[in-house]
């Protein structure tokens, strides 16, 4: 019975191991045939994923072409529709002011149900106003960044492949410290920019500017954040070219950015910490920002101009675009609330970012990340989710000072393959998941209270959205576009 039974075992394991090898043996084969994914399911994928795929899929350069064109011919039919959608909603408009006009006739004063229906018609106005705002702001810049983005995916795909081979030839032959910037072992030893100093009482004058003109959005006064903050972004500092002292400050404003000043003033507003998912992300921005800094790109970019000067355009931009007249507490309120902030009205020369200088901050972000021991591609990562976000509104600023290039992914790509391998780069810690959770919970009850929000007499007290008196008109171009061209 026993020894029967023991066979059966024995059989029964035999029959096991049969599966087992059958299945390890088709495995590959399964892989090897499993279709590659659509284009239109690649474009959706994270750019991590991205130079994998370009080894092992292979897609005909005309399929690629091809999808390209539908991509561009979708985005100009999503662009018609949302023209379609604005002059419907203006037509509502002229219709809601010809009602308060018969109401103007009607009688010399209000009576309660007058009262009642101006208030409404008043609401419902804004409302619209705003809405149409929003729409031209995903028109003018959201289809086109989502665009270029999925672009810059299909151009990763069809050109990685060779241009990874060059690299890797590049290195074997011992040159990869020949590339612009290739002697990534010297940071903080070799000279990006003389004369970094210089740059610090132009910093500090556009800081003071900023505030006189009520531009500058109030400090996040909880110290276990700006701590953190500060502290991250001296762990970068200190693996950078950065030569003079650096100063960082967290900004209470829902705008999804951060940006650098001459001379070391690096802010971080509250609105980029939320929307960052890891360390890296945040990391990534910083080392983009301090990389401004130490090449010393808006010294080079503002040669003739004043601080002052700039700074009075800002206010003036700030005055039409962000509150539709008055500097002051609306501006406030667009800066702390809105969702444009001062990367809108900010001179792209006072930031530093110019085309070619956007290139420069990439590769040295990359860099200085990589130096402090983080994965180099959170800013990637970042970039990519903001870019594919819909209603696009609260993001227009970033891209605005963050202009999104397929070259540029491109080159953060090849900057990557260039450097040394080795090492576990960091992609998220503890203390970044507890510090942000506490953030957004202090966030999540100054907004139940009421918080600090400054009320705004010329609008009425409709639902949230309809007091957002933000204007985006003209969001795509301000005149400090113009300037600095
Ligand atoms: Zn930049």
């Amino acid at each position: 019975m026993r020894s029967r039974w023991l066979n059966h075992r024995q059989r029964l394991k035999r029959g096991v191991a049969l599966i087992l090898i059958w299945a390890l043996a088709t495995m590959p084969v399964v892989t090897q045939t499993a279709a590659p994914p659509p284009l239109s399911e690649v474009v959706r994928k994270s750019y991590l994923e991205i130079p994998e795929l370009s080894r092992t899929a292979g897609y005909p350069a005309s399929e690629i072409e091809a999808y390209g064109k539908a991509l561009e011919q979708e985005a100009e039919g999503e662009k018609k529709r949302l023209e379609a959608e604005k002059k419907r909603d203006e037509d509502v408009v002229k219709g809601l002011r010809r009602s308060l006009d018969q109401l103007n006739k009607r009688a010399s004063r209000d009576g309660e149900s007058e009262v009642a229906e101006r208030r409404r018609l008043h609401c419902e106005i804004l409302k619209i106003e705003n809405h149409i705002r929003e729409s031209e702001v995903a028109r003018k810049q959201g289809v086109p960044i989502a665009l270029e983005n999925k672009r810059a995916k299909l151009t990763l795909l069809q050109k990685w492949p060779s241009e990874l081979r060059k690299i890797e030839q590049e290195i074997a032959a011992g040159r990869a410290r020949a590339r612009r910037y290739g002697d990534v072992e010297d940071i903080g030893i070799r000279v990006i920019a003389a004369g970094q100093e210089k740059d610090v009482k132009l910093g500090q004058d556009a800081i003071n500017e900023l505030k006189a003109y009520g531009l500058m959005p109030p400090e996040w006064q909880d110290p276990a954040l700006s701590g953190y903050v500060r502290q991250l972004a001296d762990q970068v500092a200190v693996n950078s070219d950065l030569k003079i002292p650096l100063k960082v400050t967290v900004l209470e404003s829902e705008e999804v950015n951060a940006f650098a000043l001459p001379g070391g003033y690096l802010f971080i507003n509250t609105g980029l910490i939320a929307r960052t998912e890891t360390e890296s992300e945040l990391v990534g921005v910083m080392a983009h920002e301090l990389a401004h800094i130490t090449a010393r790109h808006s010294a080079k970019l503002m040669k003739r101009a004043t601080i002052a000067g700039i700074i009075y355009q800002a206010a003036q931009v700030a005055a039409m675009i962000l509150t539709g007249g008055i500097v002051g507490v609306g501006t406030y309120y667009a800066l702390q609330y809105g969702f444009l902030g001062l990367g809108l009205v900010l001179d792209l020369a006072l930031l530093g970012v110019s085309r070619e200088y956007e290139d420069e901050a990439d590769q040295l972000g990359v860099q200085y990340a990589w130096k402090a021991g983080y994965d180099p591609r959170g800013f990637i990562t970042l970039f990519d989710k903001l870019a594919m976000e819909k209603g696009y509104v609260t993001t227009s600023s970033f891209f605005r000072t963050h202009p999104p290039f397929a070259e540029r992914i491109l080159s953060s790509f090849r900057e990557l393959a260039w450097l040394p391998e080795g090492g576990n780069l960091q992609v998220d810690s503890l203390r970044y998941q507890e510090v942000k959770r506490q953030m957004m919970k202090l966030i999540e009850e100054s907004k139940r209270s009421g918080g600090k929000r400054p009320t705004l007499k010329r609008f009425p007290d409709c639902e949230d959205e309809a007091k957002k008196p933000i204007a985006i008109d003209g969001a795509g171009e301000s005149r400090a576009d113009k300037r600095s061209e």
